[in-house]
Order: structure tokens, then sequence, then C-alpha cells
């Protein structure tokens, strides 16, 4: 694989490391394989990542990931998940699979939904699935950090309880953050109902009434009943909670937001709960990002449209904004996909991010996310054989 040229990526031989901090180690295993199959390949991965650094014998060890909305059919194979899951096993620990209730509605807004919708999705794999934030998301404590946006991150119970986290992200792209990977899967995966409410809360939608035909659908996915039709629909700013399931189901395009401000602020959030689960776990969180089914839209969405990218494969660090750069830099250096959402970015290098979402400057929650010192952007890439 040919290093990007115009990415963050450096190497380590010729870099001076800014203010004497080192660069952060990405680990790749690409689709290809030659002598062993790709399951093998991912224990290969794992084992020179340092994955069995952060836990030891008999911990509960936390798999998060997320299980796909029902309809969604791009979400990581539990096949995948299961041999990761066994690999932790074989190291002597108990892993579990673990997610948190959504802030809107759908097939997992409560804990009984959320674990009936991972088995039909494919995930009665041998191990347990348990609900971070409880039967209904109500069960979380606070993290103080003290950030710009948020000073307590509110944080679901089961991430203090548990001995070590793995982040099993499906990265994709995102209405909201234009890609989510790693931070986001921590972010608001690890968030209560009040910490992902806390997120989105400065994204209050506004409805072009040129555009809106009366459909009615967004007012069938608002969880808060904040949407009425009248002529054309409009939205009571007091009642809205800034959950941003509106704007998904529009297909008229009809519900918008003031990109700038809000989604800067947004990405802010994003990157402060990942710090604050980071903060808390130490050294003992570990993240894995598939680079499989890089979809237009994420896994919450009732249903998956064609890949923008070919498959890549699977990263590892130990650092949440190193691997999640990495991963841009992985899908900007692909050829994109004819058949897809793209517009016009398809040679390898082109930006598909700002392509498919032009008004989200996506570097931005990196550079903040560095700023905060979650992790790095400059990395060493290490492809295994
Ligand atoms: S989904 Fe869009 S088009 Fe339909 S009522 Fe809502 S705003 Fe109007
Ligand atoms: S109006 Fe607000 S609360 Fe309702 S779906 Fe839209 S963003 Fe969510």
């Amino acid at each position: 694989m040919t290093l990007p040229k115009d990415s963050n990526r450096v190497k380590s031989e010729n870099y001076q490391t800014p203010k004497g901090r080192d660069l952060s180690k990405v680990f790749f295993a690409s689709l290809r394989v030659k002598d062993t199959g790709f399951l093998e390949k991912i224990d290969k991965l794992l084992d020179t990542a340092g994955l069995t650094e952060i836990f030891g014998q008999n911990n509960l060890v936390a798999l998060k990931l997320h299980f796909g909305e029902k309809g969604n059919t791009t979400f990581i194979r539990p096949l995948f998940i299961k041999r990761i899951a066994r690999f932790i096993e074989k190291g002597g620990a108990k892993p579990f699979l673990f997610d948190t209730t959504t802030l809107y509605r759908g097939a997992r807004a409560n804990a009984v939904d959320h674990i009936k919708t991972a088995f039909e999705n494919g995930f009665n794999i041998g191990y347990p699935i348990i609900i971070g934030d409880g039967l209904l998301g109500n069960e979380k404590r606070n993290v103080e950090i003290n950030k710009k946006q948020i000073k307590k991150a509110s944080i679901a119970q089961l991430v203090f309880s548990s001995d070590a986290i793995v982040s099993i992200a499906h990265f994709k792209c995102h209405l909201l953050s234009a890609f989510g990977g790693a931070i986001k899967n921590i972010a608001m995966g690890c968030a209560s109902k009040e910490g992902k409410l806390k997120m989105h809360s400065s994204i209050v939608p506004y409805v072009d009434k040129a555009k809106c035909i009366s459909c009615g659908v967004c007012v069938t996915y608002c969880p808060v009943e904040a949407i009425n039709i009248v002529e054309v629909a409009s939205i009571d700013k007091k009642k809205c909670i800034g959950c941003g399931s509106c704007i998904s189901v529009c297909n008229e395009g009809a519900i918008k937001i003031t990109w700038d401000i809000e989604l800067k602020k947004f990405q802010e959030r994003l990157a402060e709960y990942c710090y604050a689960v980071a903060l808390l776990k130490k050294e003992r969180i570990f993240y894995i990002n598939f680079l499989i089914n890089i979809t237009p839209s994420c896994d919450c969405f009732p249903s998956s449209d064609t890949p923008i990218v070919p498959d890549i494969g699977v990263l590892a660090s130990k650092d949440p904004v190193a691997i999640d750069q990495a991963s841009c830099d992985l899908v900007n250096d692909s050829i994109g996909i004819e058949n897809s959402r793209l517009r016009k970015s398809f040679r390898k290098g082109e930006d598909k991010f700002r392509d498919l979402f032009p008004k989200i400057d996506w570097e931005y929650g990196l550079e903040y996310a560095e700023s905060i010192s979650l992790g790095s952007r400059k990395y060493t890439l290490q492809e295994l054989s």
C-alpha cells in the first residue's frame, strides 16, 4: 500500500515529534490474504497491536459495537466480532458485547428492543449482550472533564464497572460529522441518553417550507413530538432535543440546520465525550476500526446504501485520533465507486468526505480532539503481511 501524498501520515525516521510527543502507532490488516485466512489475520493484528496488554486474567472486557438498526445490512459482521471476543477469551479474560440505548425512536431505544434487534441482526454468537445504560437508558454516572463544551460527561454505568473497553467501530460516513469511527463509537456509544442529548443539543433544525411536501414522515420519527404539520411541517424549538432524526428521514431535504456553528460544537462535544471515557479507562481502552462496507450513512439508518469506496481492511491502535485519521486517509486514498452517492471525487487522493458533506469540515473534529490531548493526528502505519 502506498502512502497518501497529502495525508498527515509520516515516516517515523523522518519525523520530529511536536513538543516531544511520540508518534502514535496504527496497525493495518488489509483484506488481501496469502497463506492464512482473514480471521487468522485479525488475530495477528490484535496480537501485534497489543490488545492483550489492556486486560488481565478474569477481567470483564466490554466490546463496544453497533448492532445495526433494524433494516440496516452493513454493520460489522458478527463473525468478526466473535473472532475478537474469542481472542480476548483465549487471553484469559471474559468478553461481552455492549452498546447503549438510542436517543431517537427506532428498534434500539430501550434495552429489550436493542437486544432483540441485535439477535435479529445475527449477534447471538455465544457471548453475552449487555446494554450499558440499563433498561431505559438512565443508569449513568458523571465524569468531570471541565472542557470547553462539556464540564461533566454523563457516561453509562457499565463503562465504570467493566475492567477494560475495546472499541470496535464500523468506519463509515456520518450525516453530522462526515465520518464515524473510534471517537464517535466511544463518545456517543458510551454516553447515557442524557449525554447523547447534550452532544446533540446545539442542533436545532428548521423546515424549508418550499421543499416540504407534508408527507409526515418526520413526525413519526421525532421522539418528543416537536414537529407539527399545518399545511407544511414546523418544529417547536422549545421541545426539540436535537437528535437529528428528522434530518435523516426527510427524503425531500426539507429539514436543515445551520451547519457552520452547530456542527463544530457537535464535533467538539464528540471529542470531549470520548476524552471522558479515555480518561476513565486510562490505558485500559483499545480501538479497532473496520473499513469494510464504507457506506454514505451510519448504521443507525434503517437501510444501507452502496459503499463509496471498495473494502479496505481493519485497523487497530491505542490512539482514537490516530486510528480515525488513518481511516480517513485510507478512504481518501481509495478510488471511489461510481455507482455510489459520491458526486465527483472518484480519484485516489480526492476528499470523499467533502464531496458528500461539503458543509462539514471533517478535519476540524480531529484537530479539536488533538488539541484536548485525546490523541495524535500524526501516526505510523504498520501494515501486516
Ligand atoms: S419528512 Fe420532510 S417533506 Fe415530509 S413532512 Fe417532514 S419536512 Fe415535510
Ligand atoms: S424536531 Fe428535533 S427532536 Fe424532533 S426529530 Fe427533529 S431534531 Fe429530533
